[in-house]
């Protein structure tokens, strides 16, 4: 693939120093005409297990086959923005491919094992790709393993269990996403049922889904598909992964294939765009046997899937993203064994050629035990046959792709790539900018009282309702602080916990839930999510008193919050359910609810669509006017000293 000249790696400071020239220029450009930089047609790439020894490793051994100490750089490696990327997991430093591409896919951290849930019992996530599909993008998810895997399914599948292939195959075709390409379903081999394979396929087809078997077949029937799966050609391999590099033979479908005829299917021209999600995920299997040339053949491959996407880049500077990671990295993998300088990577040349194998084919003659002794041959160590938790690298190119550059983690990668695209992000501005002003300001302090929650409690002048509890507290050296923010989530106030728990505040009062029933989740999830935030507080800061107070109701008549229209009723539906888990976990419950009511406590004897916040404390029925707050101070005075 061919490179302009410019581009070369920068470190991280010099990325800095650009941000900071570029953003005077900018600012001198916003004077007369600007245009934005924003991302039209995202990819993001996503190399299973490949750590920078992966990406090192091919290079060298590329330079080493011409004889060359050097590195012969991959294509991406070449992309002018590099950063890191942690990637731990919500329940391990070593994450597994569910939680990481959960993480890449959601912005949420999950747990090792999980497919597309926040750790809460089983509280669907919302991916960047149904998100984007929203928003009118086109989306392709593709891997050269099974696209039922668990990086994929991380893009559209929600499962307690990555390893329910049936289960999340079946819940592929309901994503409605417009591409898939890459190895079948697992799931079509499914112990407990006969019929797996015809239950997969009756519900691709009944979902609108065109089948295609190899490239041929799609071109052929592109045309009048509405949604396709690419998939092998052949019966027998149609559900298998696509073949390894090493053993694969002439006319097989390939990775670059799969991204050169999703880019086919989804450019239009004059359409709104696309999100193309794919993952070369057979360098992890390589590095879970120690297979150092299988790692080096699968890093080339996947590279070469990304210079198709690097030619569409180069027809659409201005409006595309390409963004190249990993998920974790696989095998401990490193460059030199034991003691001594000496590095041979020659020594795989007939593996990687092939030329190793007469009469067995090459997939055979890589045994456990010639493995093992070209690895030590060549110097090459490996600490695990598992995942580590070190950073992977980041390389990225294209509109937005600066702020991939520095340490960054696994879950900033979807909010940056919504961030290039402009569309809706996963928080608000207003979240970043708040959380920001948090961050710089002093530590939470065993001496500290926190106001934890949305806007309610962001519109809040704690302070000023209990200011003898603010005198006392401030003789210590604490104080009452608010830490609200407008249009919060659980989801979000659990992402920024880290900034309130290793303080172990004396007392946590919290009260979140409008914006989550605004994102139409059930009042189960909601519950459930809210409390896993007590959970976590409880955990995390044991010495913390945590109040959970209960929503507010709303009040529809004022029309002014179309998502919560109709959902009167599922406020109380929520604070039934909070009361009782507030008393399983042994917290303190605070019912604001009835208070705020019309007539007070009366109306509980209403239905509950008839519940309504008292239209003389609010001025648009979500929120309450300072009278509002008198009430709700009043009601937790007891508990705020
Ligand atoms: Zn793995």
């Amino acid at each position: 693939m061919e490179f302009r000249g410019f581009f070369r790696r920068m470190t991280a400071l010099a990325m800095a120093v650009l941000l900071v020239f570029s953003t005077v220029y900018a600012q001198e450009k916003n004077v007369g005409e600007t245009k934005p930089e924003k991302a039209k047609y995202v990819f993001l790439f996503i190399g299973d297990g490949m750590g920078l020894a992966h990406v090192f490793l091919t290079e060298a051994y590329l330079a080493q086959k011409d004889g060359k100490i050097s590195n012969t750089p991959l294509g991406f490696a070449k992309f002018p923005v590099m950063g890191v990327a942690t990637t731990y997991s919500a329940s391990n430093i070593i994450t597994c491919s569910s939680a990481a591409a959960t993480a890449l896919a959601s912005g949420y951290k999950a747990n090792n094992g999980t497919v597309g849930i926040y750790p809460a019992d089983s509280i669907p996530l919302t991916q960047i790709s149904y998100k984007l599909k929203e928003l009118g993008y086109k989306i392709g998810i593709m891997t050269s393993v099974t696209i039922d895997h668990a990086t994929p399914a991380g893009f559209y599948a929600h499962s307690k269990k990555r390893g329910n292939y049936f289960e999340i195959a079946m819940q592929l075709p309901e994503s409605g996403f417009d591409f898939f390409g890459g190895g079948g379903f697992q799931g079509t081999r499914d112990k407990e049922r006969k019929d797996a394979a015809e239950q997969i396929y009756n519900k691709v087809s009944e979902y609108g889904y065109t089948v295609a078997l190899g490239v041929d077949e799609y071109k052929a029937k592109k045309s009048g598909a509405g949604k396709i799966i690419l998939l092998q050609d052949g019966k027998k391999r149609r559900d298998s992964s696509l073949r390894p590099v090493i053993g694969r033979k002439d006319g097989e479908l390939t990775l670059a294939q799969v991204v050169g005829s999703a880019i086919d299917f989804l450019y239009e021209p004059d359409g709104k765009g696309f999100f193309i999600m794919c993952e070369g995920g057979q360098i992890d299997w390589e590095a879970h046997s120690n297979n150092a040339p299988g790692v080096i053949t699968e890093t080339i491959d996947f590279d070469k899937a990304i210079s198709v996407a690097y030619e569409f880049y180069k027809q659409h500077p201005e409006e595309t993203l390409i963004v190249v990671t990993a998920d974790h990295e696989t095998g401990g993998l490193a460059l030199g064994r034991e003691k001594g300088y000496t590095f041979d990577l020659t020594v795989f040349n007939d593996a990687i050629n092939g030329t190793a194998t007469e009469e067995k084919n090459a997939q055979n003659y890589l045994t456990k035990e010639v493995i093992d002794t070209l690895n030590k041959k060549a110097r090459i160590g490996w600490s695990t046959k598992s995942h580590t938790g070190i950073p992977v690298p980041v390389f990225a190119i294209g509109a937005g792709s600066r702020m991939f550059a520095g340490q960054i983690d696994n879950t900033d990668i979807p909010k940056n790539i919504m961030k290039a695209m402009d569309a809706t992000p996963l928080y608000t501005d207003h979240y970043y900018k708040r959380k920001a002003v948090f961050d710089m300001d002093s530590p939470i302090t065993e001496n500290d009282i926190v106001f934890l929650g949305n806007s309610l409690t962001e519109g809040g002048k704690w302070e000023t309702y209990f200011p003898d509890v603010q005198k006392a507290l401030q003789k210590k050296g604490g104080a009452i602080r608010n830490r609200g923010i407008v249009g919060d989530t659980f989801g979000g106030i659990d992402a920024r916990l880290d900034q309130i728990l290793p303080g172990h505040p004396k007392k946590i009062f919290f009260l979140t839930g409008a914006n989550d029933v605004s994102h139409n989740l059930t009042a189960d999830s909601i519950a459930n999510g809210i409390i896993n935030v007590v959970r976590r507080i409880k955990k995390e800061s044991p010495n913390t008193k945590i109040y959970l107070q209960s929503l507010l109701p709303i009040n529809e008549s004022f029309k002014r919050y179309r998502l919560l229209t109709g959902k009167t009723a599922m406020f109380s539906e929520i604070n039934a359910k909070l009361e009782k888990m507030a008393k399983e976990e042994k917290v303190t419950f605070i019912n604001l609810y009835p208070l705020m009511l019309t007539n007070g406590p009366a109306d509980l004897a209403l239905p509950a669509s008839e519940q309504v916040l008292r239209p003389e404390i609010t001025r648009d029925g979500l929120h309450i006017t300072q009278e509002g707050y008198k009430i709700w101070a009043d009601a937790i005075r007891k508990y705020v000293k």
